[in-house]
Formats: structure tokens, sequence, C-alpha cells
């Protein structure tokens, strides 16, 4: 199998996985990038993936549909370019001859969902859209931080090796905030200098893993001492797990 970030926008990546002779893709927010990639890798578009309803994930279906017939997954709860199976938590699909199983993660929207694969090549894979990003997570357009937090550690609670493919590459400004966060956690600068060679020669930094995520971000990190330490210094009543956060949110939606 190849799993491959192609670029779209600013900062987008549309994931495409293929066999060779079928390919997925995940959150096509323009088709152009995939048409290329299936000509270019010379294979045919089986399923489209969808996480959730924001344009820069969606606006690409109906034409990717109409070129390549490919059956569509998106979210129940969404407003979604018909017509589509929806799935929910829980439910699972076959593509490629993979399972994937559909994980729930609002926060980010209301009706946010993850793709699960428990074995592709002997790692599993996540699809994660805008909910868990390297070394940071999804602003809460729709849900609460408790909401959030909830979907995260739905998430921390896959196998340490499961690569997660986010759909943005927001790390390397994600780890200006975690490192603000946590100054002193060695395997965040370490992750650090490798992001930054990465980005200086164009290369993506994902997928990450979840064993490095555990490591680095805050968001994942929101029970350990030092990162509750230093939320309570952007909010002194940050108490709790769920304020702490919320703190820790709004201190990154301020973050120069
Ligand atoms: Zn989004
Ligand atoms: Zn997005």
């Amino acid at each position: 199998m190849k799993l491959i970030p192609l670029p779209a926008f600013s900062d987008n990546y549309i994931w495409l996985l293929h066999d060779g002779q079928q390919a997925l893709a995940v959150d096509p927010g323009a088709a152009e990038p995939v048409l290329e990639a299936l000509q270019h890798c010379k294979v045919q578009l089986e399923a489209i993936l969808v996480t959730h309803h924001h344009p820069d994930h969606t606006a690409g279906i109906d034409a990717l549909r109409q070129a390549t017939g490919a059956k569509v997954f998106g979210p129940a709860r969404e407003a979604m370019p018909e017509p589509l199976t929806r799935v929910s938590q829980g439910d699972k699909l076959q593509s490629l001859g993979l399972r994937f199983e559909v994980i729930e993660v609002p926060g980010h929207t209301a009706g946010h969902i993850a793709y699960y694969c428990a074995e592709v090549d002997g790692a599993p894979l996540l699809f994660c859209g805008d909910t868990l990003f390297s070394a940071g997570c999804g602003r809460l357009f729709e849900g609460s931080p408790a909401q959030m937090l909830a979907s995260l550690d739905r998430l921390a609670a896959l196998p340490d090796g499961t690569r997660v493919c986010c759909a943005h590459e927001y790390t390397l400004s994600n780890l200006k905030f975690a490192a603000a966060v946590e100054p002193t956690n060695q395997a965040l600068a370490d992750y650090t200098a490798n992001a930054h060679a990465l980005r200086s020669r164009q290369q993506p930094t994902l997928p990450s893993t979840l064993f490095l995520e555990r490591q680095i971000n805050p968001f994942l990190r929101s029970r350990q001492v030092a990162v509750i330490q230093a939320a309570q210094g952007f909010d002194a009543s940050a108490n709790d797990e769920v304020s702490v956060f919320a703190a820790l949110r709004q201190w990154k939606n301020q973050f120069q």
C-alpha cells in the first residue's frame, strides 16, 4: 500500500491510499490534485472518506464522484454533498480490502468523524481530519472543550504505532505553542528540529504517530503536571481537567 499526502490550498493534505490498482482519497477539498495523482499512479478511485463538512475537505467530492464513480462515505450528522453513505460511531466500511472503523470525534465540528484501520502493512492507520494535528488539535468551531477532550481521549486510546494522518500541515506553528507550554520537554525539542528540517525541504511532517504525539502534543498531555501548571499560568481559574484543556485551547487561539 502507498500512503501519499497530496498538498492542496495553502496547508491542506488530501490523503491518498492505493494498492497499485485501486485507491481511496480522504477529505478531497479539491478534485484536481486527486485526479492528477490517480493518473500519475495509474490507479482507479474506489472510495472517498470524508471527516467533516468544511469546504476545504468536501469541495472536490462531486467532481471526483462524477469523474470516477467512487463511493463516498461521510459523517451521519453533517451537511454533505449527496449521494453518500452516512456512517457513525462503530460502523465498519471496506475499501481496498481493508476494514475501516468509524470513530466519532465531535469538537471541531459537531458531527466530525475519524476513520481507523487496525492494520495496513503492519501498522494501524488513522485519518483524523481536523481533530488531532501533530502537536495540536482543531479549533472548537461547533463543540465544547469537554467534547474535544473526550474525542482526543478516544484517539489517544489507539495503539502507539498508529500512523496519524492529519488534514493540515500545521506542525511548525503548533510546535511553537507546544514549546511555550513545555519549554523543558526534550522529545518536543528533538521533534521540532526534525520538523524544521523536513519543512525546509518542502517535505510533509506527516503522518505522525500516536507514540510521538503522546510525548509532544500539549492537547494529549493536558493531565501532565507541567501542562496543568502552564495552563494555570494562562488562566488561574483552570482547576479541573476540562477547564485546563479549555484554557490550553484558549491560550493557543491567542498565541502568536
Ligand atoms: Zn475543518
Ligand atoms: Zn480543514
